[in-house]
């Protein structure tokens, strides 16, 4: 499954990006949530991958995290005038000018927005 491996990759990218706060202290804590950004042009199934998240941090320090997901729309700039605008597919005709010469300007992204780690307090 295409997901399974993109969990685990965000899984091993927030592994890393965490390590210190995870130590901080001398204890082990955890990471609780992670949040990333999911273009709707990233070829990436935000539903998949929050079904394969648990399998993928299954024995990591991630495990029990909770996925957050942030659906991001496509979008095309123009060439000629610059304007940008929400797309239902790139290659899109610019609605200011009416140019066909776009280019995708956002919705491509698979992003690791945030992680959060337990601070080790109850509540
Ligand atoms: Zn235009």
């Amino acid at each position: 499954m295409h997901e399974l491996s993109i969990a685990a990759e965000i899984c091993r990218c927030v592994e890393r990006a965490t390590e210190a706060a995870r130590k901080d202290g001398g204890a082990e804590r955890r990471v609780i949530c992670v949040k990333v950004r999911v273009g709707e042009l990233s070829g990436v199934d935000p539903d998949a991958l929050l079904f394969a998240w648990g399998a993928a941090v299954a024995g990591t320090p991630l495990e029990g995290s909770r996925l957050e997901i942030e659906r991001v729309s496509a979008r095309i700039r123009c060439r000629r005038c610059g304007a940008e605008s929400g797309a239902d597919f790139p290659g899109a005709v610019c609605p200011a000018c009416g140019s066909p010469g776009t280019e995708i300007a956002g919705g491509t992204e698979m992003d690791v927005v945030s992680a959060q780690v337990d601070d080790g307090r109850e509540g």
